[in-house]
């Protein structure tokens, strides 16, 4: 049983507490085996690749990542690589969006306030969606205090305070200049953040990969493989690395997280307004499957193509995952099948204290400074045990374990909270999570575990 702190608030800042738990995030793909691409970039652990394949398993690895690329999935020359880098940045001269934190920066002659200001945008963006970060960012960046509350997900907003205090406190108020200094002296900095950081503020020629970079890498050069894996992040990093433009890295950088945000989106993407259009192997290849199929003849394969569907190539789709007609350039990134989500049952006590003039005190307690939602204060909850009775009675231990003697008559019944965290990576920037609070009444099939929570929170059964 964890040991936490406990303190108690008004009730309004209760309220508080628990509603900024909402959140969503970007996702955004870094790599922590990949080799780092650049001589500025240094890879950094993520827990899915932390473990090393051990003897032989080690040693396929190894010879898997070594195993030369085909050319189809890479940049044929420099000619080509020029005229993606130009078409892209001409583009997105024309159409990026204005977003506060582009004119604040564009704006700030000071190189560490530059990146200071950089670093929190992209904190945020790897939080949320952009339309949502837009007032936020604006009023840290004027107010700079607990914005943070209702962006949810916590641990990237005190990283971000702890790096800040680290820049201020022991290196003199500067700014480490570059990916690899910034990814390695500042908490909470990854690969991604760093290189953002690094050729926006700083103009380092460094490539990001962040989620939308993902998807226009894969469609561009027609990588149909796990995009989560070693190779495949792997390459991807070296795409963009490739890709990035020495004069104007900052603005690449931007321009393909922008095209990933606004055209090549998920869905539907707008591929006839697409400035890279002409260099795209996803989208040859469905005018390709198009064409046989309006002339009812098999697939036919270009020159040029690799050899899908043989199982032979490691960055295009598995023969087990076929091209599928109807979702166009879409098929490209390939979807990871997730891991089923686990079902747990917590039993959560609101403890009311009731004071003079209809005012309350309520219990808080933190949780442990490592895990999910890391050193946030909730209200005392326990895992739910599979009997009744035997749940009330360790709510109530625990209870009484932080505020001393408790009648179990006093526990009333309040309602259900049900909350999803999906794919929660540390430190990738992945997943998202929802949270909703229903009523029995409203829910016709309860879980096994709703169930469970339902039976412990029936009032008045004495222990
Ligand atoms: Fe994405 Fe379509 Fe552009 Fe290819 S042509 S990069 S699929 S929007
Ligand atoms: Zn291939």
């Amino acid at each position: 049983m964890r040991k936490p702190r406990a303190a108690v608030g008004s009730r309004s800042r209760c309220r508080k507490q628990a509603s900024s738990q909402e959140g969503r995030e970007k996702r955004a793909l870094s790599s922590s085996q990949a080799k780092p691409s650049a001589p500025d970039a240094c890879a950094r652990t993520i827990p899915e690749f932390s473990e090393a394949p051990a003897g032989l398993a080690r040693q396929q690895e190894e010879v898997r990542l070594q195993a030369p690329v085909s050319p189809y999935h890479l940049f044929r020359d420099t000619a080509e690589v020029t005229v993606f880098r130009k078409s892209l940045l001409s583009w997105y001269d024309r159409e990026k969006r204005d977003l506060p934190w582009r004119k604040w920066v564009e704006g700030e002659v000071d190189l560490d306030r530059r990146a200071y200001a950089v670093w929190v945008s992209e904190v945020m963006l790897q939080q949320t969606q952009v339309a949502t970060v837009i007032n936020y960012y604006t009023r840290w960046m004027q107010e700079v205090n607990q914005l943070w509350a209702g962006l949810g997900y916590y641990s990237r907003g005190r990283r971000l305070q702890e790096g800040a205090r680290k820049v201020v406190e022991e290196l003199g108020g500067h700014m480490p200049r570059t990916a690899e200094t910034l990814q390695r002296l500042l908490p909470g900095v990854g690969r991604y953040t760093s290189g953002a950081i690094a050729s926006i503020a700083f103009g380092q020629a460094t490539g990001v990969v962040d989620g939308n970079v993902v998807r226009v890498l894969c469609r561009v050069r027609a990588i149909g493989a796990d995009p989560s894996s070693t190779l495949v992040s792997q390459q991807l990093w070296s795409l963009a690395q490739q890709l990035v433009e020495p004069a104007r890295p900052g603005d690449f950088n931007q321009a393909a997280m922008e095209l990933g945000a606004t055209v090549c989106t998920p869905q539907r993407p707008l591929c006839s307004q697409c400035p890279v259009q002409s260099l795209c192997r996803a989208r040859q290849r469905v005018e390709r499957e198009q064409l046989s199929a309006s002339r009812s003849l098999p697939g036919s394969r270009d020159v040029e193509e690799c050899a899908p569907n043989t199982g032979q190539c490691q960055l295009c789709a598995p023969p087990t995952e076929p091209w599928d007609q109807t979702l166009g350039v879409a098929n490209f990134p390939r979807k990871v099948s997730r891991r089923p989500p686990r079902e747990e049952c917590s039993a959560t006590c609101v403890l009311e204290q009731p004071r003079a003039l209809g005012d309350a005190r309520i219990l808080l307690v933190q949780r442990p400074n490592s895990g999910l939602l890391a050193g946030l204060w909730e209200f005392p909850c326990v895992t739910a045990e599979p009997s009744g009775q035997h749940q009330r009675k360790a709510l109530l231990r625990e209870l009484q374990s932080w505020v001393g003697p408790l009648p179990a008559t006093r526990l009333r019944h309040l309602g259900q909270v049900f909350r999803m965290y999906e794919g929660q990576q540390p430190g990738t920037c992945k997943g998202s999570k929802r949270s909703q609070v229903s009523t029995l009444s409203r829910r016709k099939k309860p879980s096994a575990g709703q169930q469970v929570l339902d039976s412990f929170f029936r009032p008045h059964i004495p222990c």
